[in-house]
């Protein structure tokens, strides 16, 4: 049975010494989050996901869902239980504003606690996941009628939403969407259609589900400008609040899947179900990327999710498993063989793993309070530049860190060699469910065209120049600790690297867009790496600071001085490699034609 436990330390220092929640006080929200506030809230969401959510994770991924004779899907045992106790418990209320029902709190709280689910149990943690989307989207762009029906049961989990996008000829592309939406004269529409893949789409946690659906009107535009967005509900909800007749949405199958068992991915047939237009006709399309935004930093957060709780068990297995001997000599001459940690090889995938989960776990809730500061920050120019910098840095955060997650993910189980490999352990399962935070809310490589092809550019390059300010002048900063030093040196050449790539964009992009095609995920994979050095730069200017001051807990600064050292001295290296690449332009990746890659 592999072992889960919530990393509360890390959490709290993140949320306390790195971000400093507190010091936003006079910020709307802020306010109740002190520190004895917010330390009791990370330590309670720990307990919860350890004791009900993480032993539901291997039995729901052998278990998966049910679709019955008569349409009805049901979850694995012990999910309607433990969701039932999440709402009991108002988890998903934390970050959700108290005009419905939530409890105001900042953004990056409840993300504490999606991204504990998350790491506890992907599949079911996706349940409340998709809802937030729908939520954020009714509340953005809903009618003050939609945000009264739909909103408080939504924000306390009595009822859960799914987002309904793809169809089966178009995913990335959804100008080309199908979906029909006819205006009937009650001001509804009839929705006619066929969605897949849709995460959640029916199971049996709450008494009605509320999908957000993707439709075109009569006569709409054929492209993504015709899109419009619409509220169709499994029940139709009467005036009163109370459940109405059955809509005319059914499931058409669950598909067989690689991981994420325990979550229901739904064919969805629309046979003239009912809808309400959430905004106007053809202005879907902002409503989505309410939508797409909140889900692709929690797609984000799961890369982080499956390589925390891959590392846990990485670990685990490191200190138990007896191989071969230390290279410097017998580390435990009383026992027959060595525990594999003592390899530098298995070293080297747990510091990997650990460097990358402490500096994605501050990139995710540093992401999380831009959020916040995007609505709340005390000026327009603090709210501008964290809009700025959360816009260029969600398409990293998600491509990026999903692929980072999967490596890990993968060399944990490598850890376990042939014990990773079989089932009977779970560490197929971390792979298998790390495997689609690549893929959905836009494939890393979309991702990667989203980064370059419209964030570089929008408002002349202000978000990138931004991020290189904010990145200078942290490295400028004079320190005595050496590390912190180390640290800020090798951030600033990475740094210099990304600026030259971001130059040979603008230098040959225009003249063959297919350059900037070309050099798309290299550029992803180089801010990423730009974007977990500023946080390991932040980290190691605190720990040193806390050394120097005498801080109690000296193991847990000095682990965290060492991992920036290895992020400086390791992951670094790629960043020269990764300018190359882009500067290598596309004349190899469009050289043959498709003849050519066909001969073999
Ligand atoms: C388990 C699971 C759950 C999902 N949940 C949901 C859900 O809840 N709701 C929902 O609406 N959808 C959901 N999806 C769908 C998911 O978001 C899509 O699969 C994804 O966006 C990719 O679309 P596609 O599969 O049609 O691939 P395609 O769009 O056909 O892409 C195929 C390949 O071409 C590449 N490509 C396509 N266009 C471009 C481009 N312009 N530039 C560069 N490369 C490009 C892609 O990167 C990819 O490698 C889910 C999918 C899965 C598997």
């Amino acid at each position: 049975m592999p072992v889960y436990t919530a990393p509360t330390r890390d959490t709290r220092f993140v949320v306390n010494e790195l971000l400093r929640l507190e010091s936003y006080g006079n910020l709307p929200g802020f306010e109740s989050a002190s520190q004895d506030m917010t330390d009791a809230i990370i330590e309670e969401a720990g307990r919860f996901v350890t004791e009900v959510v993480a032993p539901l994770n291997l039995s729901g991924d052998k278990e998966g869902c049910t679709r019955h004779a008569d349409g009805s899907v049901t979850t694995p045992a012990g999910f309607k239980d433990a969701y039932r106790q999440y709402v009991e418990g108002g988890w998903g209320t934390l970050s959700a504003p108290e005009q419905f029902g939530g409890q105001g709190l900042p953004h990056v709280m409840g993300f504490i606690m999606e991204c504990n689910l998350a790491t506890a149990n992907q599949a079911f943690a996706m349940y409340p996941g998709l809802a937030n989307g729908a939520i954020s989207a009714i509340r953005e762009k809903g009618s003050p009628e939609q945000r009264a029906m739909y909103l408080p049961k939504m924000v306390s989990g009595q009822w859960l939403g799914t987002m309904n996008l793809t169809e089966p000829h178009c995913g990335t592309d959804l100008g080309m969407i199908r979906t029909r939406a006819v205006p009937a004269t009650d001001g509804s529409y009839a929705i006619t259609g066929t969605k897949i893949f849709i995460s959640a789409g029916d199971h049996d946690l709450t008494e009605n589900i509320v999908h957000l659906v993707l439709a075109k009107t009569p006569g709409a535009p054929e492209s993504s400008k015709g899109i419009s967005l619409f509220i169709v509900p499994k029940f139709i909800v009467n005036a009163d609040g109370s459940l109405g007749e059955r809509n005319a949405v059914t499931v058409g199958s669950i598909e067989e899947k690689m991981g994420i068992h325990g979550n229901a991915t739904c064919v969805m047939n629309y046979d003239g179900a009912k809808g309400w237009i959430v905004g106007e006709e053809n202005k879907g399309l902002a409503a989505m990327f309410i939508m797409m935004n909140a889900a692709r930093l929690g797609v984000g957060m799961q890369g982080l999710a499956q390589a925390e709780v891959a590392y846990q068990n990485g670990l685990a297995y490191a200190l138990d498993r007896r191989q071969g001997r230390a290279l410097t000599g017998p580390a435990e001459p009383q026992e027959r063989a060595d525990p594999i940690i003592v390899h530098p090889d298995v070293r080297r995938m747990l510091m990997d793993g650990k460097t990358f989960v402490e500096g994605m776990r501050a990139l995710c809730l540093w992401g999380a309070l831009q959020v916040d500061l995007t609505h709340k920050g005390a000026t327009e120019d603090d709210r501008q530049e964290a809009d700025d910098l959360i816009s260029l840095l969600t398409p990293v955060i998600k491509g990026y860190g999903t692929d980072m997650g999967y490596k890990v993910a993968t060399d944990m189980q490598q850890i376990w060699g042939g014990h990773g490999y079989i089932t009977e352990n779970g560490m197929d399962q971390f792979v298998r469910d790390a495997r689609i935070a690549m893929i959905y809310e836009g494939t890393n490589g979309v991702q990667a065209m989203d980064l370059v092809g419209r964030k570089l550019a929008q408002n002349g390059g202000r978000a990138v120049q931004r991020l290189f300010a904010l990145v200078d002048s942290e490295c400028a900063e004079e320190s005595a600790d050496e590390t912190v030093s180390l640290v800020a040196e090798r951030l600033s050449r990475a740094t210099g690297d990304m600026k030259a790539a971001t130059m040979w964009f603008m230098q040959n992009a225009m003249a063959n867009p297919n350059n900037l095609g070309a050099g798309a995920y290299a550029y992803m994979t180089l801010t990423g790496i730009v974007s977990l050095g500023l946080m390991w730069l932040r980290m190691a200017k605190v720990s040193a600071a806390a050394i120097a001051g005498g801080a109690e807990d000296k193991p847990f600064y000095e682990a965290k001085l060492a991992c920036a050292r290895h992020w400086a001295t390791r992951y670094t290296t790629e960043a020269g490699a990764l300018r190359r690449q882009v500067e290598a332009g596309s004349e190899t990746i469009m050289a043959l034609s498709a003849e050519q890659l066909a001969i073999n």
